[in-house]
């Protein structure tokens, strides 16, 4: 981590705006670390969680959002580990909710297993968020409970529903898992969108060490495309959220089918965002170590000056790009740190 510069160097408030031009208008941000779910890709059974008094308080989070708000951030999407599971979760969303209503901010969405969704739902709808991600990786509840460890089935449909009765919009992320799920992508989107819900595929990251081998886990996404344009036709479309996603329109249901190809096609040209742990550690990019301290700086001072100058000191050190790989001869991850820990 760098040192910080001085305040006066900067604008205080200044868009912030990368080396490259890319404005970050986008925060991903991770409430916690801990999981109802266990899923073998992003964790091992037996992880070791960060101290208490290491994790952001609400408080600290709402305070650090506002500040990203203040430098042009449009977007948040609140992720974890489980942030349904963070105790007290809807201050937190309560009290965004005011940047929404203000017009500062378009988006207030979050990504979740939907374990706690039927919940929270109505809470979150009427919090002004208008989207939700739920991850749901197979229909079948023997394999549901074999990917997750420790999740079940019936709960996340329960709140699926229960986002939809609230009027939620629904996206289902499918992580695409050889020899696991790879059977019943079809099955997903025409179920999926039979429900009125867009589907996203996503290759498996190499982040943090789990007991599976990667390459034994990984499939690429030319692979899933593949299949299912067997079954549908497939259209693509320009839509970009300038993240890694492409998107097609399936012509059968006209619902959306995402593609998330962090590995078999870069994306990083247009990338518009950054990441937040839930001690407050600001990535650059998901899949390089460089990264900043917002927790000194928030915790030091309860004036903003030094949180704005370490928010423009390290958008300034956003790097390009990443470099992922899976191959037989690369089985460490590119990252040491788990997803769970960044935030999905
Ligand atoms: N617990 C919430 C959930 O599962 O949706 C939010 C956090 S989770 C880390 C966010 C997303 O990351 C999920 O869609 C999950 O499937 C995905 N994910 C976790 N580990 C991954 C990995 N190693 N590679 C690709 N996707 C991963
Ligand atoms: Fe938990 Fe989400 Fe990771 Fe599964 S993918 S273990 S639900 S944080």
């Amino acid at each position: 981590m760098n040192a910080l510069p001085s305040s006066a160097a900067f604008s205080r408030t200044a868009p912030l705006v990368d080396p490259f031009g890319r404005a970050v208008t986008y925060i991903r941000v991770s409430v916690t670390d801990r999981c109802d779910f266990r899923c073998v890709y992003c964790m091992s059974e037996d992880m070791t969680f960060l101290p208490k008094r290491d994790v952001l308080t609400l408080e600290e989070i709402d305070r650090l959002c506002s500040a990203f708000i203040e430098v042009g951030t449009r977007k948040i999407r609140i992720t974890g580990g489980e942030p349904l599971v963070r105790r007290g979760i809807m201050t937190l969303f309560r009290s965004l909710s005011r940047h929404l209503q203000s017009g500062r901010l378009e988006e207030l969405t979050l990504t979740t297993n939907g374990s706690q969704l039927a919940r929270f739902a109505g809470e979150l709808a009427d919090c002004g968020v208008k989207r939700v991600n739920v991850s749901l990786d197979t229909l079948d509840p023997r394999r549901f409970k074999a990917i997750t460890r420790w999740g079940d089935f019936d709960q996340v449909l329960a709140g699926i529903d229960a986002a939809q009765k609230a009027r939620l919009a629904i996206k289902i992320n499918v992580v695409a898992l050889k020899g696991v799920n790879d059977d019943e992508f079809g099955d997903i989107v025409a179920w999926a969108h039979g429900c009125g819900i867009d589907v996203s595929f996503i290759e498996v990251m190499p982040l943090g060490e789990i007991e599976a081998a990667r390459f034994d886990q990984y499939l690429p996404l030319t692979h899933v495309r593949a299949g299912l344009a067997e079954r549908f036709g497939l259209e693509d479309i320009t839509y970009r959220t300038g993240g890694p996603a492409r998107y097609a329109r399936v012509r059968e249901t006209g619902g959306l089918v995402g593609f998330i190809t962090p590995l078999t096609h870069n994306f990083c040209e247009g990338c518009n965002r950054v990441r937040i742990t839930c001690t407050g550690t600001l990535y650059m990019c998901l899949g390089q170590e460089d990264c900043a301290d917002l927790r000194e700086p928030l915790r030091s001072s309860e004036a903003d000056d030094r949180l704005y100058a370490a928010l423009q000191s390290a958008i300034a050190r956003k790097p390009k790009g990443h470099d992922f790989v899976i191959d037989r001869n690369t089985q460490r991850p590119a990252v040491a740190r788990h997803m769970s820990v960044t935030g999905g």
